[in-house]
């Protein structure tokens, strides 16, 4: 039996005896077909990253002092989706679950953007403007604060500090926020309750 010269070295028995010419045949075709340019169908040429076009600006996660580094993506004015920046020596992309939902809490169409208020025994929300509800928060902190205010201690320590109310915050307060609250709230109003989640 001839060896056909033109097969690669696969298309020999191991121990090299060559293969029959049927098997060496089926052997070219394949190798033959294996060689074209591929096919693609137009659903797999247009198919990108959805990152792809978008313009990369760079930030930090809000939510805590370890101050993760976040790649932000812009196409067409919206933020399209916010990830762990690889690059950064804090970080190296990775966030953390609340770190991570980022973009969820940016962009989401669940996110209320209109003040809600229920009246005392209401079974209903009823929809405020901003100004209305700020006036309602800074008249009944300066009421309470003034009913409940304590200079000194039965023992004459001087302590200047409200009981009556408490903060509670929450994860979606960033670094910034929760600085302006422990200032305003703790050393402006002498509130001892204040409680965040991002305090790492
Ligand atoms: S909240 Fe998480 S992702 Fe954000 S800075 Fe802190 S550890 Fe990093």
């Amino acid at each position: 039996m001839q060896e056909r010269t033109s097969l690669p070295v696969g298309a020999r028995h191991p121990q090299g005896v060559p293969l029959p010419d049927v098997l060496q045949s089926v052997v070219s075709q394949i190798m033959e077909v294996g060689s074209r340019v591929q096919p693609f169908s137009v659903e797999s040429v247009e198919k990108a990253p959805r990152i792809r076009d978008a313009k990369l600006f760079h930030s930090v996660c809000p939510y805590c002092a370890v101050g993760c580094s976040l790649n932000v993506y812009v196409k067409d004015g919206k933020v399209i989706d916010i990830e762990g920046d690889p690059n950064s020596p804090i970080n190296r992309g990775t966030l953390c679950p609340k770190g991570s939902a980022t973009f969820q809490y940016t962009v989401n169409p669940s996110r209320l953007t209109q003040v809600l208020y229920r009246a005392p025994y209401s079974d209903h929300w009823e929809t405020k403007s901003l100004d209305w509800a700020m006036e309602q928060i800074a008249q009944r902190v300066k009421k309470t604060r003034d009913e409940t205010f304590v200079e000194r201690l039965p023992d004459g320590r001087e302590v200047n500090h409200t009981l009556g109310i408490a903060s509670l915050g929450g994860a979606t307060l960033d670094v910034e926020e929760n600085y302006l609250m422990k200032k305003l709230f703790s050393g402006g109003f002498g509130i001892v309750s204040i409680e965040n989640q991002a305090r790492i």
